[in-house]
């Protein structure tokens, strides 16, 4: 049997946050029941010929789905064939947690949290649009570990409107004292379509400085170094060996199967899509038809391109074998005069087979990323 990772969309959220443009809902929770019986279906449909060896249920906020509708979910993926290791995470939002929710994902076998936080400040929180608090959160951290989360990642996000570089660090701070094994740390982009892209255009956002930022960032680095974390991606930190294999998956551009609205999936060359409406897709696995948006056959320089990106992400870099095993191609006859330019210029290294951005690369890195382009429209 061949293995796979699973990734499971849940479309819902209590509130929309003011920066979100992920495919997440709020006001449509008369669907949540109609929806799990759907998704139910599409992951026992997909999933079962496969060996899973990590699943990622996101969001959304899987924890805003009831007791009942987590145990029938958690009922259908557990009729499948798991690897030894299997990693399970679920991502779970403060003020939708509960002892018994967590109780109910520690005896379904769930083994990883990822918990959304982003501040600690309650200003901020509410500033971002969050429906929780930062106690909230605490005490849900809290419980977790009570019930036995023994591997919980926390989310956190900088360059906030009004958040001034040491509001940054007592986040860090706050959170390294409660001593989650991972974190990670994104830095807020503005998003077309949403409440903070609207305030943007009509000036009202006070958002950092592009140097205020870069500090952010630096001081991230540093702070969560000092604390043990080790820096395995862009915005990934974790303790020894808890860096989150999932995502690894995607960076590494392995293939993973995605169910629920607006999952995508990735499996032998071809990408998919399912349709974003949730009503769309609750009606398209009613029917029995595949509940498909689109379905790209990748070219050979998508593909490469693809392995450069998001192998890039990665701090330990690009194995220069795993591409010619994979393109049957020396990395150096595609990309030759790009890598010398940024290796003249700091931004990139070259070591034991392996190609990896610098220190400095990774602060310029969408720069360094564009010139991998192969393919204009
Ligand atoms: S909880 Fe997450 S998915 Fe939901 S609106 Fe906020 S950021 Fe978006």
């Amino acid at each position: 049997m061949k293995e796979i990772s699973l990734y499971i969309h849940i479309p819902f959220c209590k509130n929309k946050c003011m920066y979100c443009d992920f495919p997440s809902f709020s006001g449509k929770d008369n669907l949540k029941q109609r929806y799990v019986d759907a998704l139910c279906k599409e992951i026992e449909l997909k999933a079962s010929k496969y060996k899973i060896k990590t699943i990622f249920i996101g969001g959304g906020t899987p924890t805003y789905l009831s007791i009942q509708e987590l145990n029938n979910l958690f009922a259908s993926i557990n009729k499948l064939a798991f690897a030894e290791d299997l990693e399970f995470t679920v991502e779970c939002n403060p003020g939708t947690l509960s002892e018994e929710k967590l109780l109910l994902m520690k005896t379904a076998g769930v083994n990883r949290l990822s918990i959304g936080l982003q501040a600690t400040q309650n200003t901020l929180l509410k500033t971002i649009g969050r429906i929780h608090n930062f106690k909230e959160f605490e005490e849900n951290f809290l419980l977790a570990r009570k019930v036995g989360f023994k591997n919980i990642n926390v989310d956190l996000m900088f360059a906030l409107p009004d958040q001034s570089v040491q509001d940054w660090e007592e986040t860090l701070n706050k959170v390294t004292e409660l001593n989650p094994e991972h974190i990670s740390a994104y830095s807020l982009i503005i998003e077309e379509g949403t409440p903070f892209c609207k305030l943007y255009n009509e000036d009202k956002l006070n958002l950092p400085s592009e140097d205020e930022e870069r500090l952010m960032y630096s001081k991230t680095i540093e702070f969560l170094k000092f604390k043990n974390y080790n820096q395995y991606e862009i915005s990934n930190f974790a303790k020894e060996g808890k860096q989150c294999r999932h995502n690894i998956v995607y960076w590494r551009l392995e293939e993973y199967l995605g169910c629920g609205s607006s999952a995508a999936g990735y499996i032998d060359g071809i990408r998919y899509k399912n349709k974003e409406i949730i009503e769309e897709y609750i009606e398209s696995i009613e029917r029995n038809v595949e509940a498909l948006e689109e379905k790209v056959e990748n070219s050979l320089e998508d593909t490469m391109e693809e392995f450069i990106f998001m192998g890039l992400r990665m701090i330990e870099g690009i194995n220069e074998e795993k591409f010619f095993d994979k393109f049957k191609v020396k990395i150096d006859d595609v990309y030759l005069d790009v890598i010398n330019k940024h290796i003249n210029e700091g931004l990139l290294i070259r070591k034991d087979n392996t190609l990896a951005l610098t220190p400095k690369g990774i602060e310029f890195s969408n720069y360094v990323m564009s010139d991998f382009i192969l393919t204009c429209e």
